[in-house]
């Protein structure tokens, strides 16, 4: 199957093939005709499946002005969970549509709202939005009674991350005759609880297992300490020769404490996450796809968003609190077909969460430890006495605690940094 024979017309051939775009894949060879027959649609796709020109060529096909005018109105709304997913968005149809007369405009908050309405009133036929500031900008008089097409892209992320009421209130104010996308990575009650209300009749599209990882991707697991991680990660880097890497963290307060760890180490490092100012994540962002970072340590708020051609490294550092975030994680690599390693340094408190993973991924996962980096076993002990410690002493005061902290050794109060970080709000 040829894009040519998926009937694109002449100006987005050209635009995929400059891309290097060969074949479609399984998502846009299923999703185009679909899209293009303005049937709603249900899609579960992951991250690195092509899904953006799944539902971005057939849309600028659609809004292709067939009597060469230039007049503009607001056809197609793109809705995604994070800035940078809607900037990546933006900027995949900017390349598309380049032989096309096509205005696009990105709505994200964080940016001059002044600024963005300026561009609106100019005409624009596609938006690329977050939810929130979507619904700012239909508050202030943004016409949408001409959108065609509604895409909501990884929904699951969009209703995770509380964007349920923005969508709902969002759904009922465009026309009532317009077309919905809906892509989600998983298939959680909560999706198609949001399905029934979005969708007409929509077409169903599975292109990959439930929650499975792609293909493509080698996965390890290493065990270590929790307080040796750092110094894993950078012997892994340096001994290993690893051009680049992706590093996960769970929280703002381990991203920052790994960043400091890994600098001193000599390593060329960017942080993101939630406390970074747009400006300066966009930035850090720009400066790890030229190549002038060797990693980029990130909370999950990143694992949606990026595209970075051939990422061969993924590490978790620390597992994510939901298990489905493992496969947005690792998704980062291995993207359309190439191939990619991801890692997980996993600590004793984390064989839980590993078996959780494996399960959601219906896949077991090789674990194995790196020599020299091998577990204290005398930690182990260690801690399972204080975990037998806790639960004879179910209500310790607060004082006593205090004091058993400060008298134990630096394993120990390495567990409780560690516990501590479990119960940090998550950064997303
Ligand atoms: P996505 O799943 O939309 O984030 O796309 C993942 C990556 O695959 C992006 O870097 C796209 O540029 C690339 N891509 C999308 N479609 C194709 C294709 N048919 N052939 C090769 N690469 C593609």
């Amino acid at each position: 199957m040829s894009f040519e024979k998926l009937g694109l017309i002449k100006p987005l051939l050209s635009a995929i093939n400059e891309l290097g775009y060969e074949h479609p894949t399984l998502i846009q060879k299923r999703a185009i005709p679909l899209v293009m027959a303005k049937s709603d649609i249900f899609a579960t796709a992951q991250t690195g499946t092509g899904k953006t020109a799944a539902f971005g060529l057939p849309i600028l096909q659609r809004l292709r002005k067939s009597d060469g005018s230039s007049d503009r109105a607001l056809k197609a709304v793109i809705l995604s969970p994070t800035r940078e997913l809607s900037i990546q968005i933006f900027e995949d149809f900017t390349q598309y549509s380049k032989h096309m007369k096509v205005e696009c405009a990105v709505l994200v908050g964080g940016k001059d709202i002044e600024s963005q309405q300026r561009i609106l009133k100019k005409g624009v036929d596609i938006v690329i939005a977050t939810p929130g500031r979507f619904l700012e900008h239909i508050q202030r008089g943004l016409n949408i009674s001409s959108v065609e097409v509604l895409v909501l892209d990884e929904a699951d992320r969009m209703l995770d991350m509380g964007f349920t009421k923005d969508i709902r209130k969002i759904h009922p104010l465009l026309p009532k005759k317009h077309q919905t996308l809906l892509f989600s990575a998983t298939y959680s009650d909560k999706v198609r609880k949001l399905s029934k209300l979005v969708l007409r009749s929509p077409a169903f599209i599975e292109t990959s297992k439930k929650n499975s990882t792609v293909d493509t991707i080698n996965q390890k697991v290493y065990l270590v300490d929790t307080h040796r991680k750092a110094e894993l990660l950078a012997y892994l880097i340096g001994s290993r020769n690893y051009p680049q890497v992706l590093v996960f963290t769970r929280t703002k307060v381990s991203a920052n404490e790994l960043f400091t760890e890994l600098q001193k180490d000599g390593l060329k490092c960017g942080l993101i996450h939630g406390d970074i100012t747009q400006a300066k994540r966009l930035k850090t962002l720009s400066l790890f796809k030229e190549v002038k970072l060797r990693v980029l340590v990130a909370t999950d708020i990143a694992s949606r968003g990026l595209d970075i051609e051939e990422l061969p490294y993924v590490i978790n550092y620390e597992l994510p609190s939901v298990p489905e975030d493992y496969v947005h994680r690792v998704g980062r690599t291995g993207r359309a077909g190439r191939d990619g390693e991801a890692i997980s340094l996993i600590d004793i408190y984390e064989k839980y969460d590993i078996k959780e993973i494996e399960r959601v991924i219906g896949q077991k996962i090789a674990q194995e430890t790196v020599e020299g980096f091998e577990p204290d076993p005398n930690i182990r002990r260690k801690d399972i006495d204080d975990i037998k410690l806790k639960s004879e002493h179910k209500k310790p005061e607060k004082k006593k605690a205090r004091e058993y902290n400060k008298n134990t050794s630096k394993s120990v109060k390495t567990k409780t940094t560690s516990k501590k970080r479990r119960t940090t709000k998550r950064d997303s």
